[in-house]
C-alpha cells in the first residue's frame, strides 16, 4: 500500500498518519519530521531547512528529493508507505511517480483530510509536542499538561507553530498543495476526501472504510 495523505498543515496527517501506519504495517513517511529530526542534530542540511521551516515557506526541492528517494529504498518501505507532507507541490508529484515508477510500484490511494483554515489556526497555535519522543498534544483538549505522558520531557511548540507563520503555511497550501487535488483527481488513482474536523477516531474509522471500500 502506497498512499498520500493530503491536507493543510494540523489538518491531521501525522496524527492520522500513525494509526494508519500501525494498523496497516507500514511505515509513514513525513518529510516534516525529518527535517525537523535534521534541525535538532544541527546538521547541514538542518541549517539549509531551517531558514525556510522558520518562515513558514517551502524547503527547496533539491533537498526535499533526496530525503524521499532514500525514505523509499529503506528496507522497511519494501512493503508501501504513508506519505505525510509530501508531495506539496505538482513538481514533487511527478517527481513521486517518476521514483516510485522507477521502482516497479504503483500508488494504491489519496486521501484528503479536509479542515477549514480558522480551525487551523486553532489547532496550531495550541499544538504542543515532546521534543524528546514526538508525540503531539493540544492545550485546546482538556487533560494536556506541561509534560509529555509518556516521557515526562516539558512539552514545546514547534518554531513555525506561531499565528503569523501558521497564517503564511496556509497560503503556501492554498496556492501551491491544494492544486493537487486536482492533479490528482484524472490520474485514476482512488482519491478520498475526508471531513478532518471531527474527533481523531471518528476521522480513522472514515478513513478506513474509505480504503476498504
Ligand atoms: P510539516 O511538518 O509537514 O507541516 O512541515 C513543516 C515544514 O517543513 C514546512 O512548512 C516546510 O517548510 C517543510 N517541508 C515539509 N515537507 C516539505 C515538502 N514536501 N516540500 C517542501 N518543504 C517541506
Amino acid at each position: 500500500m502506497n498512499m498520500i495523505l493530503l491536507g493543510a498543515p494540523g489538518a491531521g496527517k501525522g496524527t492520522q498518519g500513525a494509526l494508519l501506519a500501525e494498523r496497516l504495517d507500514v511505515p509513514k513517511i513525513a518529510t516534516g519530521d525529518i527535517l525537523r529530526d535534521a534541525v535538532r542534530r544541527g546538521t547541514e542540511l538542518g541549517r539549509e531547512a531551517r531558514k525556510y521551516m522558520d518562515a513558514g515557506e517551502l524547503v527547496p526541492d533539491s533537498v526535499i528529493f533526496g530525503l524521499v528517494q532514500e525514505a523509499l529504498e529503506s528496507p522497511a518501505a519494501e512493503k508501501g508507505v504513508i506519505l505525510d507532507g509530501f508531495p506539496r507541490t505538482v513538481a514533487q508529484a511527478e517527481r513521486l511517480q517518476a521514483m516510485l515508477g522507477d521502482m516497479g510500484r504503483d500508488l494504491d490511494a489519496i486521501v484528503e483530510i479536509a479542515v477549514p483554515d480558522e480551525t487551523i489556526v486553532r489547532r496550531l497555535s495550541g499544538r504542543r509536542s515532546c521534543p524528546s519522543c514526538g508525540r503531539v498534544y493540544n492545550v485546546h483538549s482538556s487533560g494536556t499538561g506541561e509534560r509529555c505522558e509518556s516521557c515526562g520531557d516539558a512539552l514545546v511548540q514547534r518554531d513555525d507553530d506561531r499565528e503569523e507563520t501558521v497564517r503564511r503555511r496556509l497560503e503556501v497550501y492554498h496556492s501551491t498543495t491544494a492544486p493537487l487535488v486536482d492533479h490528482y483527481s484524472g490520474a485514476g488513482v482512488p482519491l478520498h476526501r475526508v471531513d478532518g474536523d471531527r474527533p481523531v477516531g471518528e476521522v480513522q474509522s472514515d478513513i478506513l472504510a474509505r480504503l476498504e471500500s
